[in-house]
């Protein structure tokens, strides 16, 4: 059970929001070429029924060129100029990462979330002259049919497709990168730390980082991993995406205080007491209840909470179908044996490992039959 004021709840609801605005984003970026796309592939399928009959029967010479030639001619036509809604998205993930750290963080106003980094812009850049590419080699291949059937046309077509495929990665990357810039400016203004906090199903790499703490300005140690080998992209690591598609982000952390926690339930017990005196026995319930949520929040070690989830994570197999099993069970089995077979053993964050989750993992590993699977949802 998660008491409502679980840190998480706001993270995670925090999450729900971003990514909502993201896939906006993204429809708004990518939506005009996707529809070009569908388009272009009704016509090809109507022109080709109408000069070539079914779709096995091959076609060359004359009749294919002239196909091909306004085919190619309507690739180029597409004109891709995506950059001032990635930049206008990209700031506005900045300031929703600004709002949603000083959320976080309790800070009363919204600090200035700043202008897209240079590193953002030149991502952008990258992003669209490779979509641009994608269509160019499109029509090169295209136009180098002799003679096809209807599926090589449709093949070649394809690699232009792709450039769908660049922007709404493009689009996803540049996004999160901002929104976690916005959230880093909250943590500036609040004097806070950040915290990386990954979702369940992350990757080794990133879930090695749930649970890790740097300063605002500071960056997160590349090398961490579960697998074997980080994937290192760059050599700094200010914080996520992580990689392309990553969906875990940084929040503001001004680290674990037992005394304000104790402090908060003094205040709630002289509350409770005068209830009682006054013979309040519904007052004085809510006050016990609410004295209780607030020691829960205000001791939670949030740093120390992921840790764990990120190892339990490993141990479940917990993942994306995108993620490799061979790599997830490799981790897993790497953690179970800096677990140790002990009784009193602790996992590599302090965590005594329930039997129940150490013997699951390590039976479905010695049988060969450790598989991943999604969050059991409900509890995200
Ligand atoms: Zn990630």
């Amino acid at each position: 059970m998660t008491s409502p004021q679980d840190p998480r709840d706001l993270i995670r609801q925090h999450d729900e929001e971003a990514q909502a605005v993201e896939d906006q984003a993204v429809a708004e970026v990518v939506g005009p070429l996707e529809a070009a796309f569908t388009a272009l592939w009704r016509w090809v399928l109507r022109t080709w029924a109408r000069l070539f009959g079914a779709p096995k029967s091959p076609a060359e010479g004359e009749p294919l060129r002239s196909l091909l030639d306004e085919l190619v001619a309507r690739i180029v036509g597409i004109g891709l100029d995506p950059v001032d809604a990635l930049l206008a998205n990209a700031q506005r993930a900045r300031l929703l990462g600004a709002d949603q750290g000083a959320r976080e963080a309790g800070l009363p106003v919204l600090p200035d979330p700043g202008e897209v980094s240079d590193e953002t812009k030149a991502a952008i850049e990258r992003g669209v002259r490779w979509a641009q590419q994608k269509l160019e080699t499109g029509a090169e291949e295209l136009q180098a049919l002799a003679e096809a059937d209807l599926d090589e046309v449709l093949k070649r077509a394809s690699v232009a497709r792709q450039a769908s495929a660049i922007l709404t990665r493009t689009a996803r990357t540049t996004f999160n990168a901002e929104l976690n810039e916005g959230i880093r400016a909250a943590a500036k203004a609040s004097g806070a730390r950040l915290l990386w906090v990954a979702e369940r199903d992350a990757c080794v790499d990133c879930l090695a980082q749930s649970g890790q703490v740097i300063d605002w300005d500071g960056e997160f140690d590349p090398a961490r991993t579960f697998g074997t080998k980080a994937h290192v992209f760059h050599g700094l690591l200010k914080g996520p995406p992580r990689h392309p598609n990553c969906r875990c982000r940084v929040t503001p952390w001004f680290g674990h205080d037992t005394e304000g926690a104790e402090g908060i339930t003094h205040d709630w017990a002289e509350a409770i007491r005068e209830a009682e005196e006054r013979g309040d026995a519904v007052g004085a319930a809510a006050a016990r209840r609410a004295a209780a949520a607030a020691r829960a929040s205000a001791a939670v070690d949030l740093p120390e909470v992921l840790r764990r989830e990120a190892e339990r994570s490993i141990l479940n197999g917990y993942a994306l179908p995108s993620e490799s099993e061979r790599v997830r069970a490799r981790a897993a089995n790497r953690l179970l044996s800096l677990i140790g077979d002990g009784k009193n053993s602790r996992s590599p964050s302090g965590w005594r490992v329930p039997a129940s989750v150490k013997k699951r993992a390590e039976r479905a590993l010695s049988k060969g039959t450790f598989t991943t699977r999604s969050v059991p949802t409900g509890r995200k």
